[in-house]
């Protein structure tokens, strides 16, 4: 099923700013609540709609994943999901977890008056884990490589090294709650604890925020990185290179970034671990009177099968070592090849005279098996 652009969806341009995006968001969520528009199956569809546009748009993050590789960006999303398969390369980490809720405290949260009360220890966040979705050939997979990758990521800011202040300044410890990032209230007999509303829990306040990445401490990147992809390397393999996410907040440490990698069916090759199978049509006298054939194989070689004279439909052939490299050994699997036989069509009058005349020649030893069974079937219904 086709999904509608996001930009459609929320009514905006592709350049539109955050405050377009949230006051477009805003007006569209309030016309299709749900409240609004009981039992209308429509407007609820609509309205999550909406809200998954936003959810996307609303985080430069996922908006630059989404303008670059459109919805592919967030097929797979979602860490610890299933393995690979074919789509987009690159998918946001922790899509789709609790984003509604996320969303209205956001924005009506603020209607209302109240803070965002964003789960944090002290301001140190750690940075999102990055999904990277990568398709290699069973050729690359047999040989191992060094692919160049690169990640639209946030990294911690150079001007401020992450402080979000403007250099030579610094953060201020916060005066509502002298740096915990919590504050206390009496309320009758109780004390309850609740974020400082101040600093949103970080503890610190920047007075002169950094210019180039303003107070944010970090800065959307795209990175170049190289990655090791070992020979043997099976589909639905998970390559995690930790602290290669997203940058932490305010010294939190780096998120990871997952390689989720698939390999390709290839055209003649079947994989099953280390093995691989490989069906040959050979033809019907080559079958009958015996022969040879070559096969190429993925170490860039020949090998050579003889049949045997006599040899049946879907007979296999061993060849030893000529399978997958196990990952990190020396060994090597099998190529198994089974041959299938061809009846020949499109006889000419001559040939079809001498299949005849050979018809007329065979006995029950040439054809064993095809004798045996009407002979058999025949005993079990009489
Ligand atoms: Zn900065
Ligand atoms: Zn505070």
């Amino acid at each position: 099923m086709a999904k509608a652009d996001y930009y459609e969806t929320l009514g905006v341009g592709k350049t539109a700013d955050e405050k377009e995006l949230k006051s477009a968001f805003r007006k569209a969520a309030m016309k299709y609540h749900p409240d609004k528009n009981p039992d209308d199956k429509e407007a609820e569809h609509k309205f999550k709609e909406i809200n998954e546009a936003y959810e996307v748009l609303k985080d430069p993050q996922k908006r630059a994943a989404y303008d670059r590789f459109g919805h592919a960006a967030f097929e797979h999303g979602g860490m610890g999901g299933g393995g690979g398969g074919a789509g987009g390369p690159f998918g946001a980490g922790g899509m789709g977890a609790g984003g509604f809720s996320d969303i209205f405290e956001d924005i009506f949260g603020e209607m209302m008056g109240g803070g965002r009360g964003r789960r944090s220890t002290g301001g140190r966040e750690r940075g999102a884990d990055l999904r990277y979705n990568m398709e290699i050939s069973l050729e690359e997979a047999y040989a191992g490589k060094t692919a160049q990758i690169r990640v639209p990521t946030s990294i911690t800011c150079d001007v401020c090294s992450g402080s979000g202040a403007k250099p030579g300044t610094k953060p201020q410890t916060c005066a509502t709650c002298q740096g915990s990032g919590r504050v206390r209230a009496a309320q009758g007999f109780f004390s309850i604890e609740r974020t400082c509303p101040t600093c949103q829990g970080r503890g610190q306040t920047i007075s002169d925020p950094c210019t180039k990445c303003h107070g944010h401490g970090r800065v959307q990147e795209e990175r170049s990185l190289s990655v090791n992809i070992p020979a043997g390397i099976e589909d639905g393999t998970r390559i995690r290179l930790q602290g290669e996410g997203e940058a932490g907040v305010r010294g939190g440490p780096a998120g990871d970034l997952y390689i989720f990698l698939s390999v390709r069916p290839h055209q003649f090759f079947q994989r099953d671990g280390a093995d691989l199978y490989c069906t040959v049509p050979i033809s019907m006298t080559t079958a009958a009177l015996g022969g040879t054939f070559d096969v190429g194989t993925l170490d860039a070689t020949k090998s050579r099968v003889t049949v045997p004279e006599g040899t049946q439909a879907g007979k296999q052939f061993r060849l030893k070592g000529k399978g997958m490299p196990v990952l990190r050994s020396a060994q090597k699997g099998d190529l198994y090849i089974q041959v299938q036989i061809e009846t020949p069509q499109k006889l000419t009058k001559r040939q079809r005279e001498l299949l005849q005349e050979f018809e007329q020649l065979s006995s029950k030893e040439n054809n064993p098996e095809t004798s045996g069974f009407f002979a058999r079937m025949k005993e079990f219904f009489e």
